[in-house]
């Protein structure tokens, strides 16, 4: 309920910092996904710089040059890490599915206007991030799925059987989301030059990662501008670039394409409206601390930060791979990575219960059955503990077959392998209405969390 009249500061400050006392504790390294956590010091830093722009809007960028100019230079600044030219144009965006819808609203335009597709297809691997399928929903472009090979990177043969005279556009992730293995590039942007076909590159997870983790001297094929084949690019810098949430990139090769992603309408009444990307109302906040945390990182910064994520994720691979009876999904290079189970006799969905109960927060993925680890240098810690845990889990998983029946391991199990996916669908929207619907509507927050 509305309050009457407005209340103090420091009343509303207090519940909201009570609304949080049941959230997933990720400052101790718990938590694997969702957040990028640096410590108090550098998220104090870009919530300083967010508060200076809240109120601003980036909408019209001739209105407020401070957010065109933020903007600008992030955009740079993004396509030199990514060895790009000055023909790079981009615009920021509220996040990686804005970044991922927006390349498909471009190329299916770009392909229309060109080549007078009218059936647009768009082929992607099985790894892909899913905002790609939502991109293909909301736009009506068809999905090819590619599938992957035994390193579950992107199978070049699957694609090139699937490019027909309707494909708009090829997708490469570097890396993908679910086992953090990057696609061949090089070997996409060669067949994709050669079918005149555009190549994006979802390095929304990877952008600013990538990029250092080669600094730092390891041994990462070129996934970026140094492809010729490469036609976009997003990146968040919400992630591994370590800014407040709402902020990501998409960049073009050069402004011809770019174009294609652009609204305008000349004879609306509210005046010539004018939009480069998705939002209306686009958050100055989000851009203030997206600048401000290039800045504050620095080279030096994010070299160090992708040093001490690498080494958390190296003590991980070795430990999992110590164990057995799992072992790593595929070659992943950065500092994400799935692990599964080599035998009948552990379900990796019992392990993931059993790591719940000593307080880990575990992501599941399905075909095939895996957990997940995103991991950053605050992992670095607590990850020969999370190992031990491992072990521990892994034996019992192995000794107690039963529990594969109860837990939430059965509803995964169970969901992983339902034959017909529709009833899953079904389900989570019931579970959704919910919480969206008026039952929720319901629940009287202030409540709930007085304190
Ligand atoms: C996170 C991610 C996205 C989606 O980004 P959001 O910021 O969550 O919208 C897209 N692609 C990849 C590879 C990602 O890791």
């Amino acid at each position: 309920m509305l309050p009457k009249s407005g209340r103090k500061e420091e009343d509303v400050l207090s519940d909201l910092k009570s609304f949080c006392k049941d959230d997933p504790d990720y400052k101790e390294g718990k938590l694997f996904s969702l957040v990028y956590y640096l410590g108090e010091e550098h998220s104090s830093a870009t919530q300083k710089a967010y508060n200076l722009y809240s109120s601003l809007n980036g909408l019209n960028p001739s209105a407020f040059k401070s957010l065109k100019k933020c903007e600008t230079d992030v955009i740079n600044i993004t396509a030199s890490l990514h060895n790009g030219d000055k023909n790079i144009s981009g615009v920021i965006t509220s996040g990686g599915t804005e970044s991922c819808l927006l390349a498909v609203k471009t190329y299916r335009d770009f392909a229309r206007a060109k080549k007078g597709i009218r059936k647009p297809e768009m082929i992607i691997a099985e790894s892909a991030h899913v905002a790609w399928d939502k991109g293909a929903e909301y736009f009506g472009v068809k999905i090819k799925r590619a599938k992957l090979d035994k390193n579950y990177a992107i199978d070049l043969d699957h694609v090139k059987k699937l490019i027909s005279r309707r494909t708009i556009m090829l997708l490469a992730s570097a890396p993908g989301y679910p086992h953090g293995v990057i696609d061949p590039v090089n070997k996409l942007g060669k067949i994709a030059e050669a079918k005149n076909i555009p190549l994006h590159v979802d390095a929304c997870v990877g952008g600013f990662l990538l990029p250092f983790i080669e600094k730092n001297g390891a041994d990462i094929e070129p996934w970026d501008w140094r492809v010729s084949g490469v036609t976009s690019i997003s990146a968040d810098i919400h992630k591994y670039g370590y800014a407040a949430k709402g902020a990501s990139t998409i960049t073009y090769r050069s402004l011809d394409l770019l174009k294609y992603q652009m609204f305008v309408k000349q004879d609306w009444p509210g005046g010539v409206f004018a939009s480069p990307a998705l939002l209306g109302t686009r958050p100055g906040g989000a851009y203030s601390s997206a600048w401000a945390a290039l800045q504050l990182m620095g080279e030096e910064g994010y070299l160090k930060q992708t040093q001490l994520a690498m080494d958390a994720a190296n003590i991980m691979k070795e430990g999992i791979e110590s164990i057995d009876g799992i072992e790593i999904i595929g070659k992943p290079k950065a500092t994400i990575l799935a692990y599964k189970s080599i035998t009948k006799k552990i379900n990796i969905f019992v392990v993931g219960d059993l790591l719940e109960k000593k307080g880990w927060h575990v992501d599941r993925l399905q075909h095939p059955e895996a957990l997940h680890l995103m991991l950053t240098s605050s992992h670095k810690k607590i990850a020969n503990k999370f190992i031990n845990d491992l072990r521990d889990a892994v034996k019992e998983a192995k000794e107690n077959p039963s529990l594969a029946k109860s837990g939430s391991a059965a509803t995964y199990g169970m969901i992983a392998n339902l034959p017909l996916q529709g009833v899953v669908k079904k389900q989570v929207l019931k579970l959704f209405s919910q919480m969206y619907g008026p039952d929720a509507k319901m629940i009287d927050m202030s409540d709930d969390h007085t304190p």
